[in-house]
Formats: structure tokens, C-alpha cells, sequence
């Protein structure tokens, strides 16, 4: 096990070969093409010295020896993301078929972490009769906003159409809905409240998405959100095996890069705090052998109890300004 607990700048190595089929992608949050000399976080095998053919295979599922692309500090707006990365074109084709996102947890298991989302969302606001939701997958958070608040229109983008029957049937009777595959077809506007649980770490163009979020929402209306921080104490202890590092992440925020992306897509940050997550202890076992490359077999001495973790996550509301 290689764990270099507390040390900040986990790597120091230039990446020494970069496959020309990977353009260079500016700061997503400054726009700045600048970058200091070394990577802060590189894999054991960066993404950009494979081919995307090589690389595809890795892009869902968690492994010890993840593939992932170098994460960079802007030395500009301090934001930690991956200059070289898929195209649109790629992504939306590693994104049109994959498996849902519980990440093998049971239905029920990721209602609880769901509702908690919520109801912290709940405790910060009145009422909401248009909801919009980015990346709903099988559509347990949805239903929830659905109990809570009972929103006459909810707009849903979910870009894998996979899960589309699933979310359909999960969301139930709702007077309007609509399900489509990206922002730009959503035919709503002036949403109160507009959702992505996991979803801003995952945008090539975040700013560009909260601008339009901006765009179709009221004035006053709310955005709520729980991405990765890559500030927080997990990463910190497991460096580059934290599980945020991989593929699917072009860039990762922490409290103040959020703030910043927030306010630059139109958007005020008004509160912001850690989130639970609830797996069954085994399972978290199996999942954490499994990127420390231990044996699986050791989680069997693991019980099965539903317990609350927290896995270096922010939840947090913005207003639209
Ligand atoms: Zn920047």
C-alpha cells in the first residue's frame, strides 16, 4: 500500500509523452491556456500517453491501477483540471451507453444518500413549482424533489438514454415532464429550482452550462449541487487513488473554485457544506480494497450494515443572480 498521507504536491513528474490525437483544452474556468511546468496529479499511466482506443476501456468502473489524465493547476484561477481530454464527440459516445450510477450499492441504500440531498436542499427553500435536473440518471433524486415539493413542470437531461425508461417510470405522474439528452432541447424555462447531483465535475464546458442554467431559470431561482472536493481530507490521506481522479472528471473543484465557476456562470454560492453518502459497510470494504489493490476477499469479514460516509463531497446551493 502506498499511502503518502498529508503530502499536498503528490507528484512532481512531467508527463513525458502526450499523443498528438489529444488537443490541449484551455482553463474552463479563466479560459487560460497557461500551465506550471509539472502536473499535480498524475496516474501511473496518464490517459494522454495512451489512444483512445486504449483509453475507453477504462472509462467506467473503479481499479487501483486507475487510467486517468494529469490534473493541472490553473496557475491563474487555481482550478484543478485536465488540459488534455476526450473530445465532445468522444464523450458523448462513452456517455450514450453505460450502466446506471449506483456504483453496485442497492436501490434503496442510494435513496437514503439521495433524500439527504433533498432535504438539506428542502431546509433552504419554500416552494418549487418548475424543477430542472441535469443528469437525473434512474431518477431517485427526482422523485424525492418530486415528494417534497410537488413541482407542477420538471425537465429532465439525462444524456444516457439507457436509464430513460427506468427514469421515467421512477419519476411517475408529474402534470409536465420532459425528458431529453441535452440542455439545449429543453423546450421549459423560468425554473425555480434546477438540480445536478454529481454532474458539474463531469462538464467539459461547466461555465457555459451554468450560464444557460442561468438563462432558462426565474430570478431569484436556485441551483443545487454536490460535486467532489478535492480539497477535502480523503484526498488528502489517498492522494492520487482518491476515486475522483479518473476518466470521467475534466475537472474537480474545491469550496473556492466553485464560488468562482458559481459567480462567473451567473450564479451567487449561498451555502455550502460536507454530504453523506450511506453504502452497506461491506460494500464500501469491497469498493476500498479494490483501489488499494488488496484482495476482495478480505471485505467478507465486513458486516452488512447501512452506514453514512463521507467521501470528500460538497453539497451546495447558489442563487441566480
Ligand atoms: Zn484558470
Amino acid at each position: 500500500m502506498n499511502l503518502s498521507i498529508g503530502k499536498k504536491r503528490e507528484e512532481t513528474i512531467k508527463v513525458s509523452k502526450i499523443q498528438e490525437m489529444w488537443a490541449q483544452r484551455p482553463c474552463p474556468l479563466c479560459n487560460s491556456t497557461a500551465l506550471p511546468a509539472c502536473a499535480e496529479v498524475i496516474a501511473a499511466t496518464p490517459a494522454e500517453s495512451l489512444t483512445y482506443q486504449e483509453v475507453k476501456e477504462s472509462f467506467v468502473g473503479l481499479r487501483h491501477d486507475q487510467i486517468f489524465f494529469s490534473y493541472y493547476r490553473c496557475p491563474s484561477c487555481n482550478i484543478l483540471y485536465c488540459p488534455w481530454y476526450f473530445s465532445t464527440e468522444q464523450l458523448e459516445n462513452l456517455y450514450s451507453e453505460m450502466p446506471n450510477n449506483l456504483m453496485g450499492e442497492d436501490k434503496s441504500t442510494a435513496s437514503r444518500t439521495q433524500s439527504g440531498y433533498v432535504r438539506w436542499f428542502a431546509k433552504r427553500i419554500k416552494s418549487v413549482e418548475s424543477f430542472l435536473e441535469l443528469g437525473p440518471d434512474i431518477g431517485l433524486v427526482t422523485r424525492e424533489v418530486r415528494d417534497t415539493f410537488h413541482p407542477n413542470r420538471v425537465s429532465l437531461i439525462e444524456p444516457n438514454k439507457a436509464v430513460h425508461p427506468e427514469l421515467r417510470s421512477n419519476v411517475g405522474q408529474v402534470a409536465a415532464l420532459e425528458i431529453v439528452q441535452y440542455l439545449s432541447e429543453v423546450t421549459g424555462s423560468a425554473f425555480e429550482l434546477s438540480i445536478g447531483i454529481h454532474v458539474f465535475d463531469h462538464l467539459l464546458f461547466p461555465l457555459q452550462d451554468f450560464r444557460s442554467l442561468a438563462r432558462t431559470s426565474s430570478p431569484g431561482a436556485h441551483l443545487g449541487l454536490v460535486v467532489h472536493n478535492e480539497d477535502s481530507l480523503l484526498r488528502k490521506l489517498i492522494t492520487k487513488k482518491w476515486p475522483p481522479f479518473c476518466l470521467q472528471h475534466p475537472q474537480l473543484y474545491n469550496p473556492e473554485t466553485l464560488a468562482a465557476a458559481l459567480s462567473a456562470g451567473g450564479w451567487q454560492l449561498v451555502s455550502i457544506g460536507k454530504s453523506t453518502n450511506y453504502f452497506h459497510l461491506n460494500h464500501i470494504a469491497k469498493m476500498g480494497l479494490g483501489v488499494l489493490g488488496l484482495p476482495n476477499a478480505l471485505s467478507r469479514l465486513v458486516p452488512s450494515i447501512e452506514t453514512p460516509i463521507n467521501l470528500g463531497n460538497m453539497i451546495a446551493l447558489a442563487v441566480r443572480n
